[in-house]
């Protein structure tokens, strides 16, 4: 079935975090994604009715001990890095997510994709096209044995590090406004887990990593640079955001940048406030599209991950954007490289495949 809107393919979701969250309050994830609910950015129904034909969903493993940091009188936060966590656990919950990721396609709720062949294949059959993605690499080892189990099952994409530290390298704290210059890099470990995933043909996500830390990769990587989930840093001064000298570093590499629509990430304020206009949105990409040119971004929602503006509510209200877009004097094959085509082809390159 044709979808009834133009399709756009999403760098970066939480959804297994939500249903991973359901299942331990006693319901059914795998329902809950099948038939919808009200709750949460993202299920089949609401995919569908937004034109989203799939994504990547991330394996993330929370830190409890996590509370932002309420903003001061001049609107200015930084929030500590959350503690490090343990890796037994951490496996535990990344085993429990992968495990809601397969009984979903078990179920036919979505499909597991391992390739853009894959990708194309769900999209031409109405079935959402999952990633599997690993924010933030507390589940494996040193030894990386993990990451091959993994890899195996699926895993195609992963973050080094979420906003903390582990034993790969450094994460950059959520904090406005900031720096993303906010300490270390990569680990020797860190280093091993680079050219690791570029011999397996697994993308490395620079979303969350300091400053240091994206150029150490830059350094190393023979893969073009992907954040999958962030915005201009010149536009919202979080330390979650791009500086220009990064944007320049993804476009040279060839890589691409996705727009998160957390309104943290998007306000010039860096307010938590789901009145963010969508002109919020349309400015950052229009920022990130004048720096970078428009084949190097893309969209990297956080649905299930963060306030969004209430203009996009959740998955469905995705063709808004896309009209905002076209609004603002955006050709249609400028939207379709920005809504699928980047990301399609940045998969394609980093998963070894002949492009
Ligand atoms: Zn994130």
């Amino acid at each position: 079935m044709p979808h009834p809107t133009q399709p756009v393919f999403d760098g970066h979701n939480d959804v297994l975090l939500r249903l991973w969250n359901r299942a331990a309050a006693g319901e059914d994830p795998v329902a809950a994604f099948i038939d919808g609910t009200p709750r949460g950015h993202l299920d089949a129904p609401r995919a569908r009715a937004g034109g989203l034909i799939g994504g990547l969903c991330a394996i993330y493993i929370p830190s409890g001990d996590l509370v932002l940091k309420k903003a001061d009188a001049k609107g200015h936060y930084a929030t500590a890095l959350a503690a490090p966590l343990a890796r037994a656990p951490s496996l535990d919950i990344a085993l429990e997510m992968a495990a809601i990721a397969f009984r979903l396609e078990r179920a036919g709720g979505w499909r597991l994709c391992r390739s853009t062949a894959d990708i194309r294949a769900a999209a031409a059959a109405g079935v959402f096209a999952a990633v599997l993605h690993m924010e933030g690499c507390e589940a494996i080892g040193a030894d990386l044995a993990a990451l091959e189990t993994f890899y195996a099952a699926g895993l195609r994409s992963l973050g080094p590090v979420w906003s903390r530290n582990n034993i790969f390298g450094h994460g950059v704290p959520f904090a406005y406004p900031m720096s993303p210059d906010t300490g270390p890099g990569l680990t020797p470990a860190g280093v091993e887990l680079i050219r690791a995933c570029n011999r397996l043909g697994i993308v490395v996500d620079l979303a969350h990593i300091t400053e240091k830390g994206f150029w150490d990769v830059a350094g190393i990587t023979d893969q073009p640079l992907v954040v999958s989930h962030s915005n201009a840093h010149a536009l919202t001064p979080v330390a979650r955001n791009l500086t220009d000298r990064q944007l320049d570093a993804v476009r040279e590499s060839g890589g691409l940048v996705g727009l998160n629509f957390a309104t943290t990430m998007l306000r010039a304020d860096g307010r938590e406030d789901a009145r963010t206009p969508l002109a919020d949105m349309v400015r950052h990409i229009r920022y990130l599209v004048e720096r970078m040119g428009v084949a190097h971004v893309a969209l990297g929602s956080d649905f299930d991950g963060a306030t969004i503006p209430a203009e996009i509510s959740d998955a469905s209200g995705l063709p808004a954007l896309v009209a905002a877009l076209a609004a603002d004097g955006f050709a249609s094959g400028e939207i379709a490289a920005i809504r699928q085509d980047n990301w399609l082809r940045i998969l394609a390159r980093a998963w070894g495949e002949t492009v």
